[in-house]
């Protein structure tokens, strides 16, 4: 099974990603996880992505398309996988098309969690206070929830139109929205 995660920040994908990566038995990859280690470590990715990621911005696509392209051909993805953060703007997700008809790879699903702007701002807010993500604090998140609406959700009605968006109410426990998931990708 093959699966896209989509969803503004604070809407829960990456938690719910992990979780269902490890039920289900899928590579869970998520291109914000990538950027942050390769800032820490200091790669040539890392110090051109820091600026975007601290001001809220998209890293440009040519750098993201780039890393995607070397995992879908490293073979690490063959026995199924969950994308997580990627594609973000309209030029990933016809580039992603493009890499999977290449490879000959079909996306199964690409699963949106649904969470309106109010709850967002609650949880981001809690999440800076907890881990002190440098993204995480007022402006920045405001900035990044302006950037998914703009860039990102696109991508929506992108999936839509090609029959495989399954929308899921994102708010309620992570345990709830968990055994929502399951019904549609377990
Ligand atoms: P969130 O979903 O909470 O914004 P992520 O961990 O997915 O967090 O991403 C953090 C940051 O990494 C983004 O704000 C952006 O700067 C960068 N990033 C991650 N994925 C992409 C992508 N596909 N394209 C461009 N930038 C990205």
């Amino acid at each position: 099974m093959n699966l896209v995660f989509l969803g503004p920040p604070g809407s829960g994908k990456g938690t719910q990603a992990i979780r269902l990566a490890e039920k289900v038995g899928l590579v869970h990859l998520s291109t914000g996880d990538v950027l942050r280690a390769a800032v820490k470590v200091g790669t040539e990715l890392g110090k051109k992505a820091e600026g975007f990621m601290t001001r809220g911005e998209l890293v440009p696509d040519d750098l993201i398309i780039c890393l995607i392209e070397e995992k879908v051909a490293s073979g690490d993805l063959k026995s199924g996988f969950i994308l997580d953060g990627f594609p973000r703007t309209m030029p990933q997700a016809e580039s992603l098309t493009d890499m999977f008809t290449k490879n000959k790879i079909g996306l199964d699903k690409a699963i949106l969690l649904d969470v309106g702007d109010a709850e967002i701002l609650k949880r981001l807010k809690g999440r800076a206070e907890i881990e002190g993500r440098a993204d995480d604090t007022e402006d920045v998140i405001k900035n990044r929830l302006e950037v998914y609406r703009k860039q990102t959700q696109p991508i929506e009605d992108y999936y839509r139109g090609q029959s495989i968006l399954v929308a899921i109410e994102g708010e309620g426990t992570p345990d709830a929205i968990f055994e929502r998931i399951l019904k549609v990708a377990g």
